[in-house]
């Protein structure tokens, strides 16, 4: 069993592919941390992954 389980992050403007099963899951959509998943509010800011501009 090898299956491929990769997703882009949901958050639109994130750039990161996550593996579903490390992925923060919420409604259905898969986030690659908490940031994203939280859609960016309550003042975090972006995912943290290098190059990547999502919550900015
Ligand atoms: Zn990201
Ligand atoms: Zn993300
Ligand atoms: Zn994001």
């Amino acid at each position: 069993m090898a299956t491929v389980t990769q997703m882009k992050c949901a958050c639109e403007s994130c750039l990161c592919v996550v593996d579903i099963s490390k992925a923060i899951e919420k409604e259905g959509q898969y986030y690659c941390g908490e940031a994203c998943a939280n859609g960016h509010s309550e003042g975090s800011t972006g995912c943290g992954h290098p190059g990547c501009n999502c919550g900015s």
